[in-house]
């Protein structure tokens, strides 16, 4: 058994002495860049782009027509202009602070010399591409309180742009279609079939054949998985597929699902949720009028409290390929059956013509979170490769001819702990990849981020394991994890990002780039010969795409998860990407001092979007370093057994946003180290009374009482006292030790 063993320290020191800094952390911006205005020349129709033009947007080099450039995903541009001879003349053309610390994970969408694009909180830009002049903004007003209601910040990965409409999904399920010419919303609908569950929407919809394709998120709280197909015009929903079954009381929604429940076991799945998600890619194929879904996790997380006895659990972490008239299933392949790892195969999927074998092939290509590379024939779902790109454990191969992997049983967590390669961030995450069908290499970003899975402390003995609403429900256990890392950090396994130019059918690595932090952005390659990436250190580099070898860098001084565009405009190549990190990254075994790592730790996470050019030479603001020392706590005498349920009530409640043992993760979200004592005054009323619901602080009222906030109060103080004396060199002071069981 655990305890725990605290040195109290009761500082006298009243609030008034205390000389350091007031630094807050960077406050949550609600702001919006600018109100709706018109300065812009703008063409007389924007966002013309439909079926044709995308089938035909291989040629259309200038333009970035959809998510992935074109309905193959592949995110390769033809455009020459910046090149492995020009690049050294690449400077900044223009950038546009967005108002925000949050995560930005956008792909902006660039048509006819206008682009469009999303940022946190779901708003809406259209701007000038070729100088950022602000055409029109759109903010859906999502209400603050969603910010709890997320697994990874207030993201959102993009808009889609069809026929002189803007789609949108807004953080809080409404998909919403918007006038290209205006911003003025045209119409909105509910994507959400059960607002008692803690859904979300953070994917970019994806448009064809007249229908806008949206997913949605939310099975790390609790979640049934589905996709519906809305018609692009009007908004009527048009079909809806489930990608996990319901109640087996009720009747099925469509025949596929009397298939999958047959591969479910015990009471409760759908009351837990089943998870299945599909919160990120979602790509259309012409050529077979059909969509592919990529599904995501089981909800809760372990296999053996979602469906006790077994089975695959249809369709987690499968790519799902659906009629896109009918709404009906041509075929499936599940990577992962018994999904038990939070290994989604929602990751980006792009669509080749490849000689597989001696064969030209129709393939579909992803790089999912469980590390192994897919290759498959989208005729039919035949699985024709699935070489691992990165460090692998939980299975030692992939059996192509049953089609599934083969477990490793010595990491079965079930009984102790184990730690697990890759970890819940994923051997690769939505960060995009880039496919180079010339060259017949994928850019990729790789990472070894490993885990240690743990079932839930006593889950056999307390009975039925419960879902709590506005929580996390996991089904294993975070807080043990993440104090056995924080104790342990030097001798944990060591996390490692990479760039890998990976071929998919030899299974090598052309050649890998390791990267200083693990946690890096999606990546654009082009004709020019360059492979562009932005990283955690600030960095945007260009690669020369044969090599690896870094041409160019830029330091944007903050870091950076969304992936580069190009484009065109008057004969002038642009290349734009959208800065501020985030995300999912908790996961990591964060040190003490996340500014030692990330540029934004160091300086600031700065929401901005940079657009450069041959010849730019626009200058950033000088930044300067925050401050990222922990002020002096006072600590008040505490109990042993309520800082320890202070501990348990953080790990459930506050350690998703604000990190691993009050350890932030250096994006814009608060280090609670770091409250003034102002903040501390007002601490029940901002944790209880919600007055910063505004900025993504929700009240948690509803779960904790007074008592169990003060418990977690102290928590936070005492933790911020232990990292302090750290700092200090005071190690051998106040020490929290666990006792590993
Ligand atoms: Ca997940």
């Amino acid at each position: 058994m655990r305890t725990i063993t605290w040195l109290i320290l009761v500082l006298a020191i009243a609030a008034a002495i205390y000389w350091f800094g007031f630094y807050e952390p960077q406050s949550v911006s609600t702001e919006v860049v600018s109100d709706v205005m018109v300065s812009a020349p703008a063409p007389a129709a924007l966002g013309q782009v439909d079926d044709a033009r995308v089938t035909g947007a291989a040629a259309d080099d200038g333009n970035w027509l959809t998510h992935g450039r074109t309905f193959d995903e592949q995110r390769f541009s033809p455009l020459t202009q910046i090149n492995r001879e020009t690049i050294s003349g690449l400077g900044l053309a223009w950038f546009r602070d967005m108002g925000t610390n949050r995560t930005q994970e956008a792909t902006p969408i660039v048509v006819d010399g206008v682009m469009f694009f999303s940022s946190s909180w779901s708003r809406v830009y259209a701007m000038s591409a070729d100088n950022g002049e602000m055409i029109w903004s759109f903010d859906p007003k999502v209400a603050g309180e969603w910010g709890r209601r997320t697994c990874c910040d207030v993201v959102n990965r993009g808009v889609a742009v069809y026929q002189g409409k803007v789609y949108v999904g807004a953080l809080d399920g409404r998909l919403i279609a918007l006038d290209a010419n205006s911003g003025e919303q045209l119409w909105t609908v509910d994507t959400i079939i059960d607002r008692s569950r803690d859904y979300s929407v953070t994917g970019a919809p994806r448009v064809a054949n007249g229908k806008v394709f949206i997913g949605n998120g939310g099975a790390e709280y609790g979640v049934r998985g589905y996709v519906s197909a809305y018609d692009a015009d009007s908004g009527e929903l048009l079909w809806r597929f489930f990608t996990v079954p319901g109640d087996p009381s009720q009747p099925f929604e469509h025949p596929e699902m009397e298939l999958a429940a047959k591969t479910w076991s015990g009471s409760q799945w759908w009351e837990f949720g089943g998870g299945g998600t599909v919160w990120n890619s979602i790509v259309y194929d012409p050529e077979f009028d059909q969509v592919y879904l990529g599904t995501g996790n089981g909800s809760p997380w372990s296999r053996e409290i979602r469906s006790p006895g077994g089975g695959d659990n249809l369709f987690l972490a499968s790519i799902v390929a659906v009629d896109a008239s009918s709404g009906r299933m041509n075929w499936y392949y599940q990577e992962v059956p018994g999904e038990n790892w939070d290994y989604t195969a929602t990751q980006d999927m792009a669509l080749a013509d490849m000689d597989v074998d001696g064969v030209m092939r129709k393939v579909l290509l992803q790089a999912p979170k469980n590390g192994f590379f897919y290759v498959l024939d989208r005729a039919d779902g035949t699985l024709l490769r699935a070489h691992p790109f990165a460090t692998v454990n939980w299975a030692s191969h992939v059996d192509l001819q049953t089609g599934r992997p083969v477990l490793n049983p010595e990491l079965d967590y079930l009984e102790k702990a184990r730690w697990v390669l890759p970890g819940p961030l994923g051997a690769h995450n939505w960060q995009a990849m880039s496919v180079d069908v010339e060259a017949g290499l994928v850019y990729l970003p790789t990472q070894d981020i490993p885990f240690l899975y743990t079932m839930p402390q006593d889950w056999q003995k307390t009975g039925l394991y419960q879902r709590r609403k506005g929580q996390w429900n996991l089904g294993v256990e975070l807080q043990r994890v993440a104090a056995r890392i924080v104790e342990n950090f030097d001798s944990a396994p060591a996390s490692r990002g990479y760039l890998k130019a990976f071929d998919p059918l030899s299974g090598e690595a052309r050649w890998t780039v390791e990267l200083p932090h693990y946690w890096n952005g999606g990546v654009l390659a082009s004709r020019g010969g360059l492979v562009f990436q932005g990283d955690a250190q600030g960095y945007l580099s260009a690669y020369d795409k044969d090599t690896g070898e870094v041409l160019w860098q830029f330091n944007t001084y903050t870091s950076i998860l969304a992936a580069p565009v190009t484009y065109s405009v008057n004969g002038v190549q642009y290349l734009a990407i959208l800065t501020g990190t985030g995300g999912g990254d908790l996961f990591g075994p964060g040190g003490i001092d996340a500014g030692e790592t990330l540029a934004s730790g160091k300086y600031g996470n700065f929401g901005r979007m940079l657009v450069f050019k041959l010849g730019g030479t626009e200058q950033l603001p000088p930044p300067a370093l925050r401050d990222r020392s922990i002020p002096e706590q006072l600590l008040t005498a505490v109990a042993d057994e309520d800082l320890a349920s202070g501990e348990r009530l953080y790990f459930g409640h506050c350690a998703v946003c604000h990190g691993f043992a009050v350890r932030a993760a250096g994006a814009g979200l608060p280090d609670l180290r770091q409250m003034s004592p102002g903040t501390h005054e007002t601490f029940a009323a901002i944790v209880l009374g919600g007055t910063r619901k505004s900025g993504g602080m929700d009240s948690f009222a509803d779960v904790l009482t007074a008592e169990q906030a003060e418990q977690i109060h102290n928590y936070i103080k005492a933790r911020a006292f232990e990292d302090r004396e750290q700092l200090l060199g005071n190690k051998e002071t106040g020490r929290l030790t666990w006792q590993q069981d």
